[in-house]
This record gives structure tokens, sequence and C-alpha cells, in this order.
């Protein structure tokens, strides 16, 4: 690390500790030329990668649009917030675990059919029976209401 002060190409790392909250590594340097002391931060990059859609298009990730993908196909079932939120950072991690700049959202999810797998059989079906349809999460909401629609009027006319 190049000394802010005085140019120097090389300063010494004289004390490194972890900061929890924000999950970085703090550096304290000291220059051996000026002497002059000072901090640097490293972190880990967290950049989601973006999402090739079927038709090509290339779309930011959106952890709120997975997240209510998940809860649609969740909706009335016995999984606790705790267990969604886990398995949502699993997704991201396994996303990010992929290494590439850009995911085909068929990746994304096939991920999230086996996240829910585990978490819930009748999720998971819903959440495949729409999916492989669509392959697109983002027209998933529609269809479940609708299916959610179907088995309420079923339940009232028995
Ligand atoms: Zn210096």
């Amino acid at each position: 690390m190049i000394c802010p002060f005085c140019h120097t190409p090389e300063t010494k790392v004289i004390d490194s500790r972890h900061v929890p909250e924000t999950n970085e590594i703090r550096r304290r340097r000291s220059c051996p030329v000026c002497q002059q002391r000072f901090s640097t931060y490293e972190t880990v990059e967290m950049v989601m990668p973006r999402v090739i859609k079927r038709d090509g298009s290339r779309i930011s990730f959106d952890e709120n649009k997975l997240r209510k993908g998940i809860l649609c196909a969740l909706e009335r079932r016995p999984v606790t917030t705790a267990d969604l939120d886990q398995a949502i950072a699993n997704i991201l991690k396994e996303v990010r675990a992929i290494g590439e700049k850009e995911v085909h959202a068929r990746q994304i999810g096939e991920l999230v059919m086996t996240a829910l797998k585990k978490l819930d059989e009748v999720a998971y079906i819903r959440f495949a029976s729409v999916y492989r349809r669509f392959q697109d999460i983002d027209c998933f909401r529609e269809e479940i209401d609708r299916l959610l629609r179907i088995k309420t009027s079923a339940t009232e006319t028995v």
C-alpha cells in the first residue's frame, strides 16, 4: 500500500483486526520513510451478478423479487421466517459462488427450486409447476395467485 503522505510505495502493517459490524479487515499501517500512520479497510466484494433473461435482455439482480417469488410459493405454508431468510441467504451465496458477472435467470430458478425442495414440498411443487412453464420469476405472482384461488374455491365447495 502506497503511503498517502509521501507516496513511498511500501508501507508496513503494524496491526490487523476484524471489524465484525461491517465485516471488514482494518489494517493499521506505518510508513518507514515519513513515519506517518494510517488505516486501510479491506472488504469482500459482495456484488451480485446481472441476470440474463430468456429473451437475452439483462437486468440487475433483485433480491426483493427473489424473496417475493419464494414468499408466494410459501403462502400459507408452515415455514418460519428464520428458515426463509436462511434459504435466501444460501441462494445469494450460491449465486455469488457461480463467480460470473452474468448468470442466467434459469440458473437462479434452479437454485430456488433446490432450496424450496428442502424447505417445503408443497411450496416446491407450486414453484416448480409455475416456474418450469414461465422460466421467469417475473411472471410468477399472478399464476400462484390463480392456483391459490382455484384451491380455495375448491375447498369452499366441498
Ligand atoms: Zn510516508
